[in-house]
């Protein structure tokens, strides 16, 4: 499934750099991640490397937008080629 920023974000912004799909933006109040771009870094880490490096643990699992891991691999390779 994408993941999602909280409210609690602190807008630090250490995660939107860090993102290899461009997924995160800063959006009215807090960053945001792009459900459409958001892969949970499948295809490029072993982990989502915007939870890695949020310092107050506010990236979480968007249970709105499950989806398998077949699915994330293919949003990448439509991402990516
Ligand atoms: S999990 Fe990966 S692809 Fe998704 S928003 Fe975080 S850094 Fe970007
Ligand atoms: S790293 Fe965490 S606190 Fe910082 S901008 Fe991203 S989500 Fe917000």
């Amino acid at each position: 499934m994408a993941l999602k920023i909280l409210d609690s974000c602190i807008n630090c912004d250490m995660c939107d750099p860090e993102c290899p799909n461009e997924a995160i933006t800063l959006g009215a109040k807090v960053y945001e991640i792009n459900v459409d771009k958001c892969t949970e870094c499948i295809g490029h880490y072993e982990k989502p490397t915007c939870v890695s490096v949020c310092p107050i643990d506010c990236v979480k699992p968007d249970a709105e937008n499950v989806e398998s891991e077949d699915d994330l691999l293919t949003k990448f390779i439509n991402l990516h080629g």
